[in-house]
């Protein structure tokens, strides 16, 4: 019993990691290779950690992997889940290859299989908590029947069922709305609340990021010209529908390395997280081109053109990503100079 607590503690601390560093619920399908690898990894780690906190009765191990299993498959990403469950089958088979070992490994191959399709199905089909509930009871299925099959006596069968399901429908009850509460507060304290485009506070952090794992990256920093001009003629409200609009187009440019943010009133960031400047500048030169040509509907359903002025500037070996930031700042601000509506990019780089 006392494992079984610890296993949720250790679940509960997972998920917090997990919803802390990744500023929300990353998008299901917007994920890039190296975040699926480390979250796995990860998840592997944390299922090991259960296996040594787990419970042995009758030479039956007893532990919360499935639970684990369940929330990643619901809010992380159906490839990380599939990928820690047969990795820890297999080490569990390695680790001890006799009879129950080979069970679980022919039950997590099942569960790799089957759990995302459960998800995907029951997704929008039933609320959140009924579907994390109906997850957890499918689960917890094969670690009944195996107790049953393995164990004589049937009032322990019994107990055991039930600390099982009771322990895991009280977990799963709590991480649901501890996980929801916990998404939407990270969610808002990231997010610009007229754009819905990430903000200030998430670009320094993002950046920071970047400047830990030392990728080259390329940072462009886009204003709209004459915006106090618009606001004057149309009004504050026509202001704001633009700013959405123009979110919109950038929304939809978005890739796994690609992130936009709204760091001012009328200024926006870009970070093109692309080890190749030359594609990361014409990404660049193809967004302003399209704002160009874009148009931009106000309240009165009037339709107007917008420019935007973009400074860019690539990373450079031993230079800070805060100067850098500068030189896209002094290459915007050149651009402003020299008439608007265009790209300047800070060379050499
Ligand atoms: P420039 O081409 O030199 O960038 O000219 P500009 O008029 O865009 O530049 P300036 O920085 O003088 O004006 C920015 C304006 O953006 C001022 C402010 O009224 C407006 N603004 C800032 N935040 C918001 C907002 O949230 N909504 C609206 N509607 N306007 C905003
Ligand atoms: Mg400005
Ligand atoms: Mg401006």
């Amino acid at each position: 019993m006392v494992s079984l607590l610890a296993n949720i503690g250790i679940i509960f601390m997972a998920m917090y990691i997990y919803l802390r560093f990744k500023s929300g619920l990353p998008n299901q399908d917007k994920t890039k290779v190296s975040d699926l690898i480390r979250c796995t990894l990860f998840e592997v780690l944390l299922g090991i950690v259960l296996l040594s906190f787990s419970t042995v009765i009758l030479g039956i191990r007893y532990d919360f992997r499935v639970l684990l299993f369940v929330f990643s498959a619901k809010y992380m990403n159906w490839k990380i889940t599939s990928s820690s469950i047969l990795l820890l089958g297999i080490i569990r088979f390695v680790w001890g290859s006799n009879d129950i070992a080979q069970i679980n490994l022919i039950v997590s191959v099942l569960m790799a299989v089957t759990l995302p399709v459960i998800v995907n199905y029951t997704n929008g089909r039933l609320n959140d908590l009924t579907q994390l509930l109906v997850l957890v009871t499918y689960s917890l299925c094969p670690a009944i029947l195996l107790t049953n099959h393995m164990i004589a006596d049937k009032s322990l069968v019994l107990s055991i069922s039930l600390i099982l399901f009771a322990s895991g429908y009280a977990a799963t009850f709590f991480m649901h709305y501890f996980i929801s509460d916990l998404n939407s507060l990270i969610v808002s304290a990231n997010t610009d609340h007229l754009t819905a485009l990430k903000n200030v506070r998430t670009f320094n952090n993002d950046l920071m990021g970047v400047e830990w794992v030392r990728n080259p990256v390329t940072l462009a920093v886009i204003d709209i010209d004459y915006f106090k001009d618009y606001n004057d003629s149309f009004g504050h409200d026509s202001g704001d529908a633009i700013l959405k609009q123009m979110a919109d187009v950038f929304n939809k440019l978005v890739t796994p390395d690609t992130a936009f943010y709204r760091i001012g009133g009328e200024e926006f960031a870009l970070i093109i997280d692309n080890p190749n400047p030359i594609e990361a500048q014409a990404f660049v030169y193809d967004l302003q081109e399209m704002v160009a040509h874009k148009r931009f509907f106000i309240p009165s359903g009037e339709s107007i053109s917008i420019t935007i002025s973009v400074g860019v500037a690539h990373s450079r070996a031993g230079e800070t990503l805060k100067k850098t930031l500068k030189r896209a700042d002094l290459a915007l601000y050149k651009a402003k100079k020299s008439g608007r509506n265009k790209v300047i990019v800070s060379y050499p780089h």
